[in-house]
């Protein structure tokens, strides 16, 4: 465990270091490796034991218990299992056992005193078998009222059967064992915050665990009891028995493999742009409303739910916990200690269990112009043929401040769908003006950003949004800041729904994560439909604002977001942070930079939302300690870009590799060993490879790269022909700020292979921004680099 509440006394601990590798072992190896493995290494012991507690012992199992039953209180009924789509089991319980003392009846036996040393041999045995201390045995015994007192819960089977050993050996009373349950999660900290977890008492805390806590419990068993004339309600004697009915299992919409990519591309974000404060995402249908991945990051492990994950709060804390320890024990001081310490954990906890993106409203910054853009074609309030001018200042009737653009110089003259491109914050001052604040407010609550979305999931947030009468009122203060996303809040299921809304027609639909209940004996008990509210925009409205959104990725500030193969519409977000002040009470520079993208824009299957909290900044600038610009179009598009490159040809969204652009696509190249050269040339071309040969032998003895290996579409290869094959090693040089030319040229000079993401724009400068490999690293050559091109103009 890397950390718990511990009590207030002292314990041994271990070190903060080795706590905090241990924490990031935990989440990340297990996230990544097991998400892998799990299904098959991990999960095949417990399903082995599973089926023998169930069918090859059971007969065992059945006489034990009928053995064991007449102090059997309560018999956990099974609870139900979680599935994903394809019906992977995310969660799922197992039995163990748990054992007690009865004190009462210890008290009574040692009255004869053949037995009066029997509270000492019970002690000493449990103490040896449970590694618990003979002090806490007698503690337990000591309140010779009560007839329950558990020594250790949810202990192996293989220390059960020595407890049971002990009984039966020693025909010891008063100790006995039942059966409980112990929840596992094989997939470990996938769709933590969506699975939520179960209390050591197996009640669901958290997420769809405690949001169908019923329904997943099922009904315990019991053994109906006649009370005796002690009138202790623990008194009974054996009637009769009664089965435990299990609990419903659930079927989600989510996809395992899709959430791990979700969560493996926001924790490389994480890395790459130096996210100091978490991410979040979501990807879903925008046809039914199917959640297919939700994540928030950092995050933790439902199997260990106290720990704390996150490797610097878990260190403050320790160092909090090992303070207050160096306090007289039992002082004012110390109790005030300990108690902040415990809140500091609590705390945390609750943090990395949180369900960000259903539970916490934030300012969607630019992403919200897709809306107001929505709203103003829909209301009429403009056309396709309007066009603005921006000269990066302007003054607002009704607005005391003076309104700057991102873009200080100005965008100039733009057309409606320019004015989205670019994000233009002027434009879209004006377009809400001409919308008015009451039919604004009205397309805003249409769209469902007033209200909860009804996905079943718990904690829902609804965000914080203008009164009418502020939004229309003779200030325009408000109206111009909400046009484009700033100064209020909404979740980012809010805005994955509404996006969804603009791109499919118009049809709001209500959210959700389970697709089927089944009864325990695999009956479909309920099915959840697509469920549509209203209709909010006009099906021409909608197939515009595809359009638009297309043109923000081909020709905007989303040119990162280009997905080699697919048509990728949607728009970029860098948003501040409200309310939030450093200690000094001035406002944090902090932002969230963002996201949503639809693909494919010309027929919508899926939006993915990303938000990135707070890349870290030089203070004072916007830009991090690596140069880096801080935005959505340079952070929160590429991070959407690699979602889509990993999930849509998995979800069967076929590519179409039509362009021959400088972003190709990664080629994996076959085996060409033992072929003719026209076998090898026909199996290369098919796959736009093209090759040189060495050697003069009648077939290929060799190739480099060797089969397996990636490269880039349209790479040169090189097939050996007899002549033995040179493995040279070259060191990979600094490309970042070299133009799409001089990065290829500096690659062929260093025998390196370049694949290249993000822009192919040609009216503006590119430059690459982030290589895959780092200068001065030793590799092969004609390894593939992966870098990244953007522009400058990427900026919102
Ligand atoms: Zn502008």
């Amino acid at each position: 465990m890397a950390l718990k509440l511990l009590p207030p006394k002292r314990e041994k601990t271990v070190s903060s270091a080795e706590q905090s590798q241990r924490a990031n072992r935990t989440v990340l190896r297990r996230t990544l490796f097991l998400m892998i493995l799990c299904g098959v290494v991990l999960f095949i012991p417990l399903i082995f034991t599973l089926y023998r507690l169930m069918i090859v012992e059971h007969d065992k199992y059945e006489e034990l218990a009928i053995n064991n039953q007449t102090r059997y209180t309560n018999l956990t009924a099974s609870r139900g299992v979680i599935y994903d789509r394809n019906m992977n089991v995310l969660a799922t319980s197992a039995t163990v056992e748990t054992v007690f003392i009865d004190p009462n009846e210890i008290a009574t036996e040692m009255k004869d005193p053949a037995n009066s040393n029997l509270l000492d041999h019970i002690a000493r045995g449990l103490s040896e078998i449970l590694d618990v201390e003979t002090s806490f045995v007698y503690e337990q015994a000591a309140d010779t009222a009560y007839r329950y007192k558990v020594i250790r819960r949810k202990i192996s089977e293989e220390l059960a059967d020595q407890v049971r050993e002990f009984i039966n050996e020693n025909e010891i009373k008063g100790v006995y064992l039942e059966t409980d349950a112990q929840r596992y999660y094989p997939y470990s900290s996938l769709a933590a915050q969506v699975l939520g977890f179960v209390s050591r008492d197996n009640v669901g805390q958290e997420g769809l665990e405690a949001y169908y806590d019923s329904l997943l419990q099922g009904t315990a068993g019991k053994v109906v009891t006649s009370k005796g004339n002690y009138g202790s309600e623990m008194l009974y004697t054996y009637e009769k028995y009664y089965d435990a009915s299990d609990g419903d299992s659930f079927v989600l919409t989510i996809d395992a493999t899709v959430q791990s990519y979700l969560e493996k591309n926001l924790q490389n974000a994480i890395d790459k742009y130096g996210i100091l404060n978490g991410a979040f995402g979501i990807v879903m249908d925008v046809n039914t409303g199917e959640i297919v991945a939700m994540s928030t990051m950092g995050s933790y492990d439902p199997n260990h739910y106290q720990d704390v994950y996150d490797e610097e709060t878990a260190q403050t804390l320790e160092e909090q916990y090992q303070k207050a320890l160096l306090l007289r024990e039992g002082s004012p001081e110390y109790d005030a200690a300990m108690k902040a310490y415990n809140e500091a954990v609590a705390a945390a906890r609750l943090k990395q269990w949180r369900n960000r993106c259903v539970s916490d409203g934030y300012e969607p910054g630019s992403t919200f112009k897709l809306v107001t853009m929505a709203a103003a074609l829909d209301s009429g309030s403009v056309t396709v043929n309007d066009s603005f001018y921006c000269g990066g200042h302007e003054d607002f009737k009704g607005r005391d401040q003076t309104l700057s653009c991102w873009k200080s110089a100005g965008h100039g003259a733009e057309t409606l769908e320019e004015a989205l491109g670019n994000s233009c914050n002027i434009a879209f001052g004006h377009i809400g003006l001409r919308i008015g604040g009451e039919e604004f407010y009205d397309y805003i609550n249409s769209f469902g950003f007033l209200e909860q979305t009804g996905v079943d999931l718990p904690g829902e947030a609804k965000g914080l949004f203008f009164s009418k009468a502020d939004l229309s009122g003779a200030s325009t203060a408000s109206l111009i800041s909400a046009s484009f996303g700033q100064t209020f809040r909404i979740t980012p299921i809010q805005l994955v729904r509404a996006v969804a809304a603009i791109v499919n027609g118009g049809y709001l639909l209500e959210p959700h994560v389970v697709s089927t209940v089944l009864d325990a004996d695999g009956n479909v008990v309920q099915k959840n439909e697509r469920t549509v509210l209203r209709q909010v925009i006009s099906e021409e409205t909608s197939a515009t604002m595809r359009e638009f959104m297309e043109f923000v990725v081909t020709d905007g500030t989303a040119s990162n977001a280009y997905t080699p193969g697919y048509r990728v519409g949607g728009k970029t977000g860098t948003s501040e942070k409200i309310d939030e002040y450093d200690e000094n009470g001035k406002p944090v520079d902090d932002k969230i930079v963002s996201f949503i993208g639809v693909a494919p824009i010309n027929d919508p299957q899926y939006v993915v939302l990303v938000a990135l909290d707070t890349p870290e900044y030089v203070a004072g600038t916007s830009y991090t300690p690596h140069n880096q610009y801080i935005s959505g179009g340079l952070m929160g598009a590429p991070t959407v870009r690699d979602i889509f490159s990993d999930i849509l040809p998995y979800l069967g969204v076929e590519p179409d590799y039509s362009s021959d652009d400088i972003r190709g696509v990664n080629i994996t190249l076959p085996d060409v060993i033992g072929k003719t050269e026209s076998e090898a040339s026909e199996l290369l071309s098919a796959k736009s490879i093209t090759y040189r040969t060495v050697g003069n032998g009648s077939v290929v003895t060799d190739q480099l790269p060797s089969a397996g290996q990636e490269v880039p579409g349209h790479s040169e290869i090189v097939l050996y022909m007899g002549e033995e094959k040179v493995t040279e090693k070259t060191t990979v040089p600094n490309f970042i700020g070299y133009g799409v030319a001089d990065v290829n040229w500096l690659a062929n000079q260093y025998g390196l292979y370049i694949q290249a993401k993000g822009t192919d724009r040609t009216d503006v400068y590119v430059s690459a921004a982030y290589q895959d490999i780092p200068e001065g690293t030793e590799v092969d050559k004609w390894t593939t680099i992966t870098v990244e091109f953007t522009t400058g103009g990427a900026s919102d």
